[in-house]
């Protein structure tokens, strides 16, 4: 298996690079996509949660306790004094840091259930929910987490099944196979469990829908084509026009600065209601 430093290194690469593009497509405002990008990375080290005592799993665990504090106490905030709130939010740090962090170990097998795609589709259903209904993210936007998410997972399955062939000496090592896989039928119980956790959380989880209708619309694809490279010299400078390069269209360089824009009750958006406002292509998550 590839060490905890590969992941997280492959893991920032992949979801940079889809980050890139994702503003490229001008389908999100830029305030989303550091959020969308770091479930990415997340999910590039959450298959090896439950390597017991290992690193990765104490600053996950610790990742999620700070998230998970600052979150009660945004909920919170109305409600009480300062030093209540002080209390609660070491109180929910500290639950989650070593409460949940000892019952997880005590029920996990490393390279059991979470350390499989079903896994990963669980955790973005989490993440969907988590962006939308707690931090208010448009559904569209919680489902690009949950996507950026799952393909983290996926890229850490591949990394450690790619670090499981024994390069030199061209032959495969024993962990061959355990790493990329949909379920562990090894541990029926536990993946049974899981997927009825699954299920559960794809039912609470906001609409796919706006998300499936915004990568799927032909402006989006045609307009990331335009994009791809650039019309005239690289960075201004190098190389002469560039033949391969779809011309340059108004919309290229508009990269919207806004939230997602709201709808209105005639059905229109504010962006496409304001003059001037650069419209985003027709499957904007919107
Ligand atoms: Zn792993």
């Amino acid at each position: 298996m590839a060490n905890y430093a590969t992941h997280i290194g492959v893991g920032t690469v992949v979801s940079g690079a889809l980050a890139t593009l994702t503003v490229g497509a001008d389908v999100i405002g830029p305030e989303s996509i550091m959020a969308v990008t770091l479930a990415g990375v997340a999910g590039s080290v959450l298959p090896d949660i439950d390597l017991r005592d290992s690193r990765a799993s104490m600053i996950l665990f610790s990742g999620i306790a700070v998230f998970a504090s600052f979150c009660v106490l945004f909920i919170n905030a109305d409600r009480y004094s300062i030093a209540e709130l002080w209390i609660l939010w070491l109180g929910s740090m500290a639950f989650v840091r070593y409460g949940l962090h000892g019952v997880f170990h005590h029920f996990s097998v490393h390279r059991g259930a979470w350390h499989s795609l079903l896994a990963g589709l669980l955790w973005a259903g989490i993440t969907a929910i988590v962006f939308h209904r707690l931090l208010g993210l448009h559904e569209g936007v919680a489902w690009l987490g949950g996507g950026f998410m799952f393909v983290g997972y996926l890229t850490h399955l591949v990394l450690d099944e790619m670090y499981s062939v024994d390069f030199m000496g061209n032959r495969l090592k024993k962990s061959f196979g355990s790493a990329l896989k949909f379920v562990d039928t090894r541990y029926p119980g536990k993946s049974t469990a899981m997927a009825a956790l699954t299920c559960l959380v794809l039912f609470f989880a906001p609409s796919p829908k706006p998300f499936f209708e915004a990568i799927s619309t032909q402006s989006l694809w045609s307009g990331l084509n335009d994009r791809m490279l650039p019309a005239d010299k690289w960075f201004g400078v190098l190389g002469g026009d560039n033949e391969l390069a779809a011309p340059h269209h108004d919309g290229a360089s508009q990269i919207t600065t806004g939230s997602i824009p709201r709808r209105d009750t005639n059905g229109t958006t504010d962006a496409q209601s304001r003059p001037g406002t650069p419209n985003r292509p027709d499957g904007a998550l919107q």
